[in-house]
């Protein structure tokens, strides 16, 4: 038998197929691709378990030409969120509006004065680009913005806590996912923690008790993701704001969502505002510039001015410090709140969580005998109402009234699971993922979050389901 010859290299880059992929990758990955390929096929030809054709320059052209496309498609992809979970972490929290999108473009295109006083001519400090707003909106004396709120609060307690004691109620030693937990930040930031209380019910008195010289602030903190329920007791934050200034104490609350407006203006669960925290006499207090505030990944620390001036001296604030695309989204952010009347028109977070369920509903049986035709007869279609969530710590057990396409499927119980995780797979697999979540024997659409159908539907066609 004739022994067969991978091409050379020169050959396949002067070979007319491979022309189009040189103009269009540059010769620097081509060669790279074409090397990766001819040594994976070498063994291949020298045991003689190859053909000519599977090494022809058409052929190898066609798969150094997959491989290149792949490379350049972008490991950060759109999805459409039908998980019911509308600030979900995983899925990048708050959707900016339009005019974020805008001063992000602007911010990212031109320089800027993100630390240049335009006034005098002198160098400026870039929290000034947002204190106007912020203090207008929450009524605090001042202001600092830092990554996110995990580092709001890292930086809050080491700027005024570190080497001394911080009290909290053992109610309140919570973990947010990913490894974010009160007692290790706390460790990280150099306050020694002095835990009050118990789980479910913490007084005035236990407070009290547990001040002394060694004492440097109290903290608390929002139960983000659970809810105490039954035979509870909490200090309100008026009274224990009072008695900690009594001793001469700041008092920090970390509100984690910390909405700017009062939500049930909208039908939506009241969350505590940041004003109203510091009405009640909280020092200082920090929340998420994503989360309901439904701008970008930020943390805004709030509150007295001489408290701010301190953390702001810490030098751990230039390592947390935002960026300027970031500064810039949240100021438009911002500014939509000047008029509450039109912002759940125009902030995408507040819109999608006040979608009435009738609207989603009605949605669901438009769309449902799409679906039914496209997974054929062995699934089950049906447009029901569901149950969504705000997400991210937001009321962890109030539930938002939606809707949803419930597929399931017509198989044995045995191959009931199997056939789901398909389906999930497959909608996965679309150009752009789609993701919705496995429940009680079917996989769930919830259809809030699905405002882009033309392109939702645009793609349906090529989703193929494993049997
Ligand atoms: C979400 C949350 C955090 C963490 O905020 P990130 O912006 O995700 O860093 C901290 N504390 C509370 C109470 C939260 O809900």
């Amino acid at each position: 038998m004739m022994s067969l010859r991978l091409p050379s290299i020169d050959g396949l880059l002067r070979h007319p197929a491979c022309v189009p992929l040189l103009e269009r990758h540059g010769r620097e990955s081509l060669l790279a691709s074409l090397r990766w390929l001819l040594d994976e096929l070498r063994p291949g030809v020298v045991n003689g378990h190859l053909s000519a054709i599977e090494i022809s320059p058409e052929v190898l052209a066609g798969r150094v030409g997959e491989r290149l496309a792949q490379q350049q498609r972008s490991n950060v992809r759109r999805v459409f969120n039908l998980t019911g979970t509308v600030l979900h972490t995983n899925l990048g929290r708050a959707l900016l509006p339009d005019e974020a999108i805008d001063a992000v473009q602007m911010a990212a295109r031109y320089p800027l004065n993100l630390e240049f006083d335009l006034a005098s001519g002198k160098r400026g400090d870039r929290d000034d680009l947002i204190e106007g707003l912020i203090r207008e909106l929450t009524g605090a004396e001042a202001v600092t913005v830092v990554n996110n709120n995990a580092a709001a609060v890292l930086l809050t307690l080491n700027s005024l806590g570190a080497r001394k004691e911080g009290i909290i109620s053992r109610g309140e030693l919570i973990e947010i996912g990913g490894a974010f937990r009160i007692p290790d930040i706390m460790a990280r930031a150099g306050v020694r923690l002095h835990e009050v209380g118990t789980t479910n019910r913490t007084h005035a008195r236990d407070y009290e008790a547990a001040i002394s010289p060694r004492s440097g602030l109290i903290m608390r903190v929002h139960a983000s993701n659970y809810s105490i329920e039954g035979f509870t007791a909490r200090v309100p934050t008026a009274e224990l704001a009072e008695l900690a200034h009594r001793h001469g104490l700041p008092l920090l609350e970390d509100l984690g969502s910390g909405s700017l407006l009062d939500l049930t203006r909208w039908g939506l669960p009241a969350e505590p505002t940041v004003r109203q925290a510091l009405l009640d006499g909280a020092d200082i207090v920090t929340f998420s510039g994503d989360k309901l505030l439904g701008g970008p990944q930020a943390g805004l620390i709030v509150g007295r001015k001489e408290l701010i001036a301190k953390i702001k001296k810490n030098p751990l604030k230039r390592a947390l410090r935002v960026d300027k695309l970031t500064l810039a989204a949240l100021e438009a952010v911002l500014g939509l709140y000047r008029d509450p009347d039109r912002l759940a028109e125009r902030l995408p977070s507040l819109r999608l969580l006040t979608r009435p369920q009738a609207d989603i509903f009605a949605q669901a049986l438009r769309l449902r005998p799409l679906m039914t035709e496209l997974l054929g007869e062995r699934w089950q279609v049906s447009a029901v109402e569901a149950l969504g969530m705000i997400g991210s710590g937001s009321q962890p057990v109030a539930r938002l009234p939606s809707a949803a396409l419930c597929c399931r499927p017509q198989v044995s119980k045995r191959l009931r699971g199997r056939c789901l995780l398909n389906l999930e797979a497959a909608l996965r697999g679309l150009p752009i993922p789609v993701l919705g979540r496995i429940d009680d024997d079917a996989l769930w659409l919830d259809l809030r979050q699905l405002d882009d159908e033309p392109a939702w539907l645009a793609q349906l066609p090529h989703l193929q389901v494993a049997p």
